[in-house]
């Protein structure tokens, strides 16, 4: 069987462990790599949302132009009422302004209430500015050209308060003239972008706005946070060349998040393996227990058939020799006649025990509780087992209790109960023959315990021994017959009776076997003295 065993135990390691520790050293060992990936990927996700947000700010741009389009008719008289509508609602533009293609100087400002402005400085400023950068006049025609009309940033870094944003009017008219914007940056981001960027992050980021020249923090979706000013990530503001965005993980940083997820990979990765190999264990064990249940089952079979060979042979032989009247003295006749009712007894309590074993199985077994004398029952068994346990040449002593022991009991099953734990000391006494029975009181129990001074049980199997079919592992099963029900019975009876066996026992040195029952309370009412009936 430990072969087997050994081949399972191998085969399930091949099967089941193998596979699992292969595949988590290599989770184990790529890791380290999945983290670079995640911070990569978290990275490319921070990016993205800064895409975004410049998109969205040029899409408003292009939106607001596209109405410029609407109000612009081709000789330019622009209608007063329809501007103050469009200044009304797009209060972070303080100007629109359209210069003349074919002279910069020729500049006409429009601002809010009072339609055409006279600004002149501003116009010479936007004028100068024109003249300064003329190559952006000429890519807004290449772009126009291509079909494509773009707006673009004009600002010398100087012009603080107020931006400037050019565009072409709309391709289907003709373009003498190149519109413009004159925003203020700061309003324009807090009032346009603020809401826009406050819902892209949803709390799990902060994004931000700083200006360039002194890292002054212009907008932040966080204000009162207090890691706003880390700047993981940074993407320029297309609208506003001398600003950046800047987005960060809100609280927790990304390397934090990676170690977390490979933290907690890591605790899956070794939370799997010891479960896998909490499963082989158990498989293991199962299969092992079948195996020792399968070998129990053919011991029990090949000593219970040695175990009725022996007295079916004897009786077999004896009552031949008397039937063919070979047998003169009666004297011989007598003891003939005796050996085969001895053995015939034996027998029947074999066969008495195997069938309350398996009613036992079955959960037929009933019990039929009195209330008895333990003392009395006791007596009894020892007396009528005198003659068979004298003859084999033991001592045999009877230590009585000096009052009733009144339990609650079947008095059929203890006295099976007692027969088997004498049978077995007699079994498994060798050299020193002898028995004591004693009866008494300890704590509310009342006990019998047999004491023999035979082979003992060592302590690793003092447990088993209570096993149905169990018998300890000897050289040789057959060297003392049994069938390993005798204790299993002996269990099953304490347990219907509430008791408990005690078994103080040691290899060599003789065993104890003390069977304890409650002690029947006078007082208790609920077993009367009439015969209950319990199930088990
Ligand atoms: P059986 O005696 O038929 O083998 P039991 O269930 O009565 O089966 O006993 C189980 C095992 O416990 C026995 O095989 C024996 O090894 C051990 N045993 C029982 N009683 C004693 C005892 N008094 N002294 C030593 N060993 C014992």
């Amino acid at each position: 069987m430990k072969k087997t065993l050994t081949k399972i135990g191998i085969l399930l390691v091949v099967i089941f462990l193998l596979p699992a520790g292969f595949f988590s050293i290599y989770q184990l060992n790529s890791l380290n790599k999945n983290e670079l990936i995640i911070e990569e990927i978290y990275n490319n996700q921070l990016d993205a949302i800064l895409f975004s947000v410049n998109q969205y700010s040029a899409d408003v741009l292009n939106a607001w132009a596209a109405e410029v389009d609407l109000l612009l008719d081709a000789d330019t008289s622009l209608n007063i009422s329809q501007l103050n509508r469009f200044f009304r609602e797009k209060p972070d533009i303080r100007f629109f302004f359209l210069v003349d293609s074919a002279d910069y100087d020729k500049v006409m400002l429009f601002t809010a209430g009072s339609g055409q402005a006279r600004d002149d400085s501003l116009a010479a400023r936007i004028s100068r500015t024109f003249e300064d950068r003329r190559e952006v006049i000429k890519r807004l025609y290449q772009y126009l050209d291509n079909g494509y009309r773009k707006i673009e940033p004009l600002s010398a870094s100087s012009d603080a308060d107020l931006k400037m944003q050019i565009f072409l009017p709309g391709a289907s008219i003709d373009a003498p003239y190149v519109c413009g914007f004159l925003l203020s940056p700061e309003s324009f981001i807090q009032d346009v972008l603020g809401p826009k960027m406050q819902a892209v992050t949803q709390e799990k980021f902060v994004i931000s706005v700083f200006q360039d020249t002194n890292n002054y923090q212009v907008y932040t979706t966080a204000p009162n946070n207090a890691e706003q000013e880390r700047q993981l990530h940074q993407l320029p503001f297309w609208l506003f060349p001398d600003y950046h965005l800047s987005i960060d993980l809100n609280g927790q940083t990304i390397e934090a998040l990676a170690q977390n997820r490979i933290r907690n990979d890591t605790i899956l990765i070794i939370g799997m393996n010891v479960l896998i190999l909490l499963g082989i264990w158990f498989v293991f064990r199962n299969i092992k227990r079948e195996l020792e249940l399968a070998q129990i089952k053919s011991d029990f079979v090949s000593n219970v058939s040695h175990e009725i060979r022996t007295p079916l042979s004897l009786i077999s032989m004896f009552a031949e020799t008397l039937l063919m009247d070979r047998v003169r003295s009666e004297d011989r006749k007598k003891e003939y006649y005796k050996i085969i009712s001895q053995e015939t007894s034996r027998l029947t309590a074999m066969v008495n025990k195997i069938l309350n074993f398996s009613k036992m199985e079955a959960g037929k077994r009933t019990y039929r509780l009195q209330i008895i004398d333990l003392d009395e029952v006791v007596r009894e068994v020892v007396e009528a087992y005198e003659y068979h346990v004298t003859q084999q040449g033991f001592s045999y002593h009877f230590e009585r209790y000096e009052h009733k022991l009144l339990i609650s009991g079947d008095a059929d099953a203890i006295t099976e109960a007692l027969i088997n734990l004498l049978d077995n000391a007699v079994k498994y006494s060798q050299e020193e023959k002898s028995i004591l029975v004693r009866t008494g009181h300890t704590e509310g129990y009342h006990f019998v315990e047999i004491v023999d001074k035979g082979s003992g049980i060592s302590d690793v199997n003092q447990k088993a021994i209570f096993e149905k079919f169990f018998r300890v592992p000897q050289g040789d099963v057959h060297n003392t017959k049994g069938t390993g029900l005798g204790l299993s019975l002996v269990k099953h009876i304490m347990d219907a009776h509430r008791g408990k066996i005690e078994l103080d026992s040691s290899l060599g040195s003789g065993s104890v076997f003390r069977l304890c029952f409650p002690a029947y309370q006078h007082e208790e009412k609920a077993l009367e003295k009439d015969a209950t009936h319990i199930d088990h």
